[in-house]
Order: C-alpha cells, then structure tokens, then sequence
C-alpha cells in the first residue's frame, strides 16, 4: 500500500475528487467497484488487478466525494466558499476534469434546473447553483452590480463563440473558420477578439443564455460532426459590484468565475507526450496536456510555466496562478472496466495538487 499526502504544499490550487455511482448496465454486468472512497480522510482507494496480483493505491485529496454524494453537498463545501471569496472581488477557475461519461458535465451542469415552485432542482449542477448564490448575495446586499457573462467552446484549439447569435445554418457549416482570435491588450491581458459578452441581471436570464449556449453547441457537434467529449466548455461569469462603507465612501470590487468542463481525459496519460503520430493526428487533446504542465509548473513554482503552448491556458492565463485560485474537481467511475483512465485521473489530480 501506498500512502502519500501532499499537505504541505502551499500552492493556491485545490483538488477535490468525485466518484459516480454505478450506472444501470454496470450493475446489470454485475461489474466489479474498484474505487473506495473515506470522505472523512479525504482519501480515495483505487485497486488494480492485473494478472495475479492486486495493487491498492491510496491517495489524499482537498476533498472526496463518494458515490452516494448529492449535488447539494459538492456545491455547499466546495463551490460556496468559492463564490463567496469571488463577490469579494478574488478570482477563481473551477475545473472538470475526467475520463468521458465520469461525470464532468452532471457536477458542472447538472441536469434539471428549477422545479415549479422556483427551487433549484436537486440534480442541479454547480453552474446554476453558483448562478442563484450570486443573485441571492448581491440582492440582499442591496448593491449596485453588474454582472457579465461569456460562454465559449474550444475544440481542436479553435474558439467558438457560444453566445453569438447566427444568422442561419451556414454560418455553422462556416464556424470552423470563424474561429476567434486570441488577443493581447495594451497591458498584457489576454482577450478574445469579438467574444460576446451578455450583460445580465436576473438568475432566470442567465439560465436562458446558458439553454441558448448549449443548444448552439448541440447543433454545432451535430452538423459538423464534432465528437462532444473532445471540446472544452468554459462559461465565465464577471461581477462588479459597489458599496458604500459606513463613512460614505464607495467600495467596488470585481470579481470572475471561470466555470470550465474540460474535454475527455481518456488516453491523456497513457500516449501522453510520446506518441508524437498520434498528437499530430490531433488524436490528444493538446489543451488538456497543456493544462496539465501549466499547473504543474504552478505547484512547483516553476520560473518557466507554458501558457503559450495551448489555447486553454493562454485564454486562462489570467486566471492561472497569480492571485487568482484554481478548483479542480476529478471525476472518475468506480468499474473495473475504468481502472486504468482511473488511475490516470488520479495521477493527474493529485500532481497538480
Ligand atoms: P462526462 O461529462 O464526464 O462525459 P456525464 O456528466 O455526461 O459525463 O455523466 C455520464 C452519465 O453518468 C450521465 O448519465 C449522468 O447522469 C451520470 N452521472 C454522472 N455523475 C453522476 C453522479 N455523481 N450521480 C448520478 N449520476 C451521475
Ligand atoms: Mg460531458
């Protein structure tokens, strides 16, 4: 057995691991759990057989969430806190990151968003649920605010915007070659050329552009046969608020979330760097590798740190290191059947701790 801890790190990047239940044909295949987690320890076990032996490989994280964990619980002990520190005017990226069908898109998503009564649904993802925190916070503040949104989709390092409205079928066929421009402004901030920015001010409109955004999206992987497990989503949301102290005088913060459900991680690890016929072939994702060495180079205070090799993390440079904190939530599925992208996703999360 194994057991490492890297407590001592002193690095603003935080690792929460999440392990999905069984889904339905698992447990019809009577399939094998190779996954234990202790919530408690914050400790996730991973068993691997091979031929004849078994290997047990344990491994600390920020936090852990077993099979049985609910949306509610996620959101209130990792993403609450971090809403709070982003109406404060801190900035925070938030990842999922995992093998396909683990369970990015459930934790970030979510599926149902509001029930009749007005309630968030149960099922509800991080995404809406930090939506109405926000709104809940700054209304009874009673401050004036503004709040921005922008919500894009990166596949095979082009920048799509998911906002922008279409005029018509063929402007999708186009998209491909409508790709947006990474820019850099006069003071070294990273912006995308033309990227629409929504500005909001209910919950509810938020919740309509994210439906417009995902439909969008839908109908993009459809007619350009794009595969959806190799797209990053990132979905940001900037708040500017102003108060007043008790002397009278203003206080402005402003703050950002960046909300991002990365592309699948299966063979990441396993081809990595070395197969370099299959990288050409885009056959890996060269953001997610990137991102990957980036936070890296973060936790080991590295002088050099490669932002400029992939489009993700030039676009997140800002929000990357520096005073801004990153969240990365790593999914994986409890089946033997994944024990290998498992193991492979727990690596990743726990180097980047
Ligand atoms: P990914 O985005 O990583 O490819 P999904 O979020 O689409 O994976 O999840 C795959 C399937 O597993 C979905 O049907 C989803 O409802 C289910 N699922 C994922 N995580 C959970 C969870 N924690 N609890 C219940 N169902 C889950
Ligand atoms: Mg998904």
């Amino acid at each position: 057995d194994l057991q490492l801890s890297n407590d001592h790190k002193a690095v603003n990047v935080q690792v929460v691991l999440r392990c999905r239940p069984l889904n339905e044909d698992e447990i019809k295949a009577r399939t094998h759990l190779v996954v234990s987690c202790d919530e408690l320890k914050r400790e996730v076990t991973a068993t691997q057989y091979m031929a004849y032996k078994q290997t047990d490989r344990t491994l600390v994280f920020d936090k852990v969430f077993g099979p049985a964990s609910q949306q509610q619980e996620l959101y209130d002990n990792v993403v609450a806190p971090v809403v709070n520190e982003v109406l404060e005017g801190y900035s925070w990226t938030i990842f999922a990151y995992g093998q396909t069908g683990t369970g990015k898109t459930y934790t970030m998503e979510g599926e149902g968003r509001k029930e009749k009564n007005g309630k968030l649904h149960e099922n509800a993802g991080v995404i809406p649920r930090a939506v109405q925190q926000i709104f809940d916070v700054l209304e009874s503040e009673r401050a004036d605010y503004s709040i921005k949104v922008t919500f894009l989709e990166l596949y095979n390092e082009e920048i799509t915007d998911l906002l922008a409205v279409d005029k018509g079928l063929n402007s999708l066929y186009d998209e491909p070659k409508r790709s947006l421009l990474l820019m850099e402004d006069g003071k070294g901030a990273i912006f995308v050329r033309g990227l629409e920015e929504e500005i909001v001010s209910t919950a509810d409109e938020i919740y309509a552009i994210l439906d417009r955004g995902s439909a969008k999206k839908h109908t993009a992987e459809t007619l350009l046969n794009k595969q959806s497990n190799r797209s990053h989503s990132i979905f940001s949301i900037t708040i500017q608020s102003k108060q007043y102290n008790s002397d009278g005088s203003e206080l402005i913060k402003c703050g950002k979330l960046n909300l991002v459900d990365l592309a699948g991680s299966e063979n990441i690890l396993r081809s990595g760097a070395r197969d370099e016929r299959a990288r050409e072939a885009g056959e890996i994702n060269k953001s997610l590798l990137t991102l990957g060495r980036v936070i890296n180079a973060l936790t080991e205070n590295s002088v050099h740190v490669p932002y400029r090799h992939s489009k993700l993390t030039r676009l997140l440079r800002d929000s990357l290191g520096g005073k801004t904190k990153t969240c990365i939530i790593a999914t994986v599925s409890p089946s033997v059947l994944s024990q290998e992208e498992t193991l492979s996703t727990l690596d990743y999360a726990f180097r980047a701790k």
